[in-house]
């Protein structure tokens, strides 16, 4: 069986405290650091507990990796990018029980 990566799906709103100005600079340390894959290792704390996260309301699919450690973010897509995603998802409010959202770990 291949292991799926695990990701976690969030709105904007649940990673910034306020939704003005640039969110890239709220979220990630580092814009230099751009991994097309995950990255699989933390190149923060080491660890190797890195999740793709999905932001409700922008492009499908992994738009950040976290680590779960520590909590860090890095980006998967250039800056410039990133901050054009977030700026279009940042007022989507979506309830998930809605849109019958199923988290990961209710398949099998
Ligand atoms: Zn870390």
């Amino acid at each position: 069986m291949i292991k799926e990566l695990s990701t976690r799906m969030v709105l904007v709103v649940d990673l910034v405290d306020k939704v003005k100005g640039k969110l890239l600079n709220k979220l990630i340390k580092n814009i230099n650091l751009i991994y097309k894959d995950n990255p699989g290792h933390c190149p923060n704390c080491h660890c190797d507990e890195v999740i793709g996260v999905e932001i409700m309301g922008a492009k499908d699919g992994v738009l950040l990796w976290e680590c779960e450690a520590c909590e860090e973010m890095f980006l998967k897509y250039t800056a410039d990018k990133t901050e054009i995603e977030l700026q279009n998802a940042k007022y989507c409010w979506t309830n998930s029980k809605d849109w019958g959202y199923v988290p990961r770990s209710k398949f099998n």
